[in-house]
Parts: structure tokens; sequence; C-alpha cells
């Protein structure tokens, strides 16, 4: 079967630009009311029935029937066999990707991640430490396909900042389990995981259930059952963040290969026919030859049908005025993945300010920092780059402020507090400060 991706050709320059690209770029977070219902229903018959309810739903949605919950932890012994069975290539891949990974993210812990204080001039003590979670539960998403990366970027950082204990979950239909998985969470020391998914495994991980612990925060990605469960546990714990589909956005300034471009578009649209590819250039010849190697390489991929779907539903190729108006409209989408292909991507960097990652140069493909370049790859999709980051060392710690006043601070900070307490008419605010002030 042979498929065609035609992404939307836009111009800046046309008047109708506006219109165009914000009919593309839509998409509603909403789910749909029958999978909320769905979900509400399964949260609470697994805060009521514990381990019983997930079985049930394992059984229904998974395809896996066992007698107990207890049946389907994985025990560290078979994370390691699963480690030392795996061929020696991907054993390699997987711990060189391991490193990078932690080396980034202790770096991260260094530079904003470790407790500070202070003393002012009347020796008041001032601060904020830092302490990590005691348990996170990571959502590894395995319905559709087996994700070993995700292992490494949720449980790596929630290890570097000291969390406890890192629970894991991962449905495995029918019992397959993918070794690959497993061997990522013993690389990346996942202290207990369990074969179970979807709004259930969410469910079990917030309220806690006879076999799998509660837990404090959970993140990673996963469908829109996971989703939708993750949203409404929401302050029984914390989550990181709602994924929707994921986006690349391209700032091409026509020096690299089209080929390459192509490729990067692609590598986002083979994940999901709601993926967003775009390509923003100000030269209009280049994207002619990006089209053209898009329909050349399309026949090649095993994924074409999906790339042709995204890449024509969701995909634009946008020519711009300039490279200034190119950084202006990227600001405007705010991308999960930002690639400046450019031969001089440092002229453009200080232009850029919302994009979940920014790759810098022609060399730097999107698809390095999914797996192994070393920053996480969970990262705002929709827009939400405007106002959120990278999953990181920060998901998995909190922060208490630290106050040891002085008995000279008591003093001049209690006249303070007292003024504002009488003002706001509450009298054991002010009575505690001015008890601990010198009577003259
Ligand atoms: P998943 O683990 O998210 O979902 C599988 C679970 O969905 C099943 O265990 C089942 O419990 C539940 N489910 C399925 N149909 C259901 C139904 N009809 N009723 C109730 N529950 C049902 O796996 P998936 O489906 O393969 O989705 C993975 C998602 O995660 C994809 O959208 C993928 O693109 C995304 N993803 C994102 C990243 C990222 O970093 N942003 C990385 C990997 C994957």
């Amino acid at each position: 079967m042979k498929f065609v991706a035609t992404p939307a050709r836009l111009s800046t320059a046309d008047a109708t630009f506006d219109a165009q690209f914000t009919a593309r770029l839509h998409w509603s977070a909403d789910t749909d009311a029958a999978i909320e219902k769905v979900v509400a229903d399964i949260l609470a018959d697994v805060q009521q029935r514990g381990d019983a309810a997930v079985l049930e739903y394992t059984r229904r949605f998974d395809h896996l029937d066992v007698a107990s919950l207890q049946a389907l932890e994985l025990t560290q012994a078979e994370l390691k066999a699963a480690f030392d069975a795996i061929p020696a290539a991907q054993r390699d891949a997987l711990q060189a990707a391991a490193a990078r990974v932690r080396s980034y993210h202790e770096a991260q812990k260094k530079a904003s991640g470790e407790s500070w204080q202070y003393r002012d001039a009347d020796g008041t003590l001032l601060g904020q430490k830092v302490t990590p979670l005691d348990r996170a539960g990571i959502y590894v998403p395995g319905g559709k396909a087996a994700y070993p990366s995700s292992v490494l970027m949720n449980a790596i950082p929630a290890h570097v900042a000291g969390v406890g204990e890192i629970i894991m979950v991962v449905p495995t239909p029918r019992g397959e389990k993918n070794a690959l998985v497993l061997a990522a969470a013993y690389v990346a020391g996942v202290t207990r995981a369990f074969t179970i998914g979807g709004a259930q495994a969410v469910a079990a991980l917030a309220y806690g259930t006879q076999t799998v612990p509660k837990v404090d925060k959970i993140t990673g990605p996963g469908n829109a059952y996971v989703a939708s469960a993750k949203k409404r546990v929401f302050g029984t714990v914390g989550i990181d963040m709602i994924a929707g589909p994921s986006e690349i956005l391209v700032l091409a300034d026509g020096t690299t290969p089209a080929d390459w471009v192509a490729m990067d578009l692609f590598s986002q649209a083979e994940h999901d026919e709601l993926a967003q590819s775009i390509l923003l250039c100000p030269d209009a010849a280049y994207i002619d030859a990006v089209q053209e190697a898009i329909n050349r390489l399309l026949p090649t991929m095993p994924r074409a049908e999906i790339i042709a779907k995204s890449l024509s539903g969701r995909g634009a190729l946008i020519h711009t005025r300039s490279m200034e108006e190119a950084c202006a409209i990227s600001n405007r989408i705010a991308p999960e993945h930002l690639e400046v292909s450019s031969h001089d991507p440092q002229r453009w960097e200080p232009l850029l300010k919302h994009a979940g990652a920014i790759f810098l140069g022609a060399y730097t493909s999107e698809s390095l920092g999914d797996y192994c370049a070393g920053p996480n790859h969970v990262l705002p999709t929709s827009g939400t780059a405007r106002f959120s980051s990278p999953l990181g060392v920060y998901d998995f710690q909190k922060r208490s402020s630290l106050i040891e006043v002085s008995e000279a601070g008591a003093q001049s900070l209690g006249k303070i507090a007292a003024e504002l307490a009488y003002g706001e008419g509450l009298q054991a605010h002010a009575r505690a400060a001015e008890m601990r002030m010198k009577k003259d």
C-alpha cells in the first residue's frame, strides 16, 4: 500500500496565515467523557477492593489471569536475570545510556537541588532544606509497545535525588514481558516492580493495596486512561505532568541535508497519528527539498501509515520571512522538542524562550536525546513548555524552609509581625511574637 504524507504548506506572508496556523496547531487536552467515566470507576474500585480489583482489571484489559497480585511482582533476581540474558550489545547500550543520563542528572542536582542557608545581620538563620521523596511510583507504558528508555528517564533522576523506594509498574499484555524493560529496571535501580498497567496501576500506586505500596508521587507517560487517572489522583499523590501527543519543531536555515530533517520529522510522526511535526524555514527551495525527501523516504519506513497520517493531519512546512520570525513563531508554539538545524545555532539560541528541549546544530538529532545524550526525554507537550520543565531530579525532591531566629532577631521581627498581626485581628499571633521581645 502506498502512503502519501502531505504536511500543510503555509507562508507567514499569506494574509490567512494566522487562522491556518491556529487551526493546525489546535489540540484539545480534554479526554473524552467515556474514558473519564471508566477511569473514575476503576479508581473507586481499586481504592475499595485493593488487590482484588487490580487483578480483575488486569485480567480484563491485559488478558493476564493470575490468582494473586504477588504473582505479578518481578523479583530483583528476575530483573538481573533479564539483564544477564539480553545480547551483550544491548547490555552495553543500556549501561552507556544510563551512565550519561545519570551524570546529567547528578549535574542538575548539584546546580539546583542542594540545600542552602545564610545568616542575616541579626544572626537569624534562613535557608532551604532539600529532601527526597520517600517513595516514588514510575509508570512505564506497555500496552502497545515497550519503552526501556522511559524506565531510565524516570528511575534515574529519582535515584539521583535519593528517593527511598522506586516502585515501577508496567503492563504486560498476555504476560509477555519485555526483557529490555526488565533489564533497564535493573540498571536504573528500581526497588520493586509490578506487571500491572492502566488506571488500575495508577490507583494502586496512589491509594496502596494489600500488595502494592502507596507512593508519594507518580511520574511517567501513558495513554489516555493513564493520563486521566493521574489527573484524578493528583492531590492524594503528586504527579509530574499530563503528556499529550509528541511534537517536534525544526527551525532550519537550509544548510542541513534535507534527508536528515525529513527523518527527524518522521521520528516524532512515527509515534502516533496525533503527533505533530513542523518545519520553519526562510528558504522556499529548501522546503521543497524536504518535501521531496519526505516523498522519497516514506516508502522505506515500516511505520509509513502512521507517519503519513500524522504529517498530513497535523504536520506543517512553514515558509517564514526570516530566521528571526521563525524563532518568534517557535516561541508561540512552545514545542516539546525544538531542533535548531543551522550552521550557526548559537546565534538563534538566545532568541528561543519556550521549548521542552532545544537541540542545537545539524548533528543533534532529537533521537539522540530520546535515548542517550543525557537530558531527560519526558518533556512538556501541547504548549505547556511556556510554564513547565522537563522531568528532573527536582520532581523527586521537595523543599522545606528553615528559620532559626536569634534573640536579636526576635526583637526586630517581633515588632513587624505584631503590627501586622494586630492589623489582621489575630491576637495570638501578635502576642506570640511580643512574648519573645525584651521589655524595656
Ligand atoms: P499504556 O501502558 O499507557 O496503557 C496500557 C493500559 O491501558 C492497559 O494496561 C489497560 O489497563 C489500559 N487500557 C487500554 N484499553 C482500555 C480500555 N478500553 N478501558 C480501560 N483501560 C484500558 O500503553 P499504550 O496504550 O501503549 O500507550 C502508551 C502511550 O505513552 C502512547 O501514547 C505513547 O506515545 C506514550 N509514550 C510517551 C512517552 C514520552 O516520553 N512522552 C514515552 C513513551 C510512550
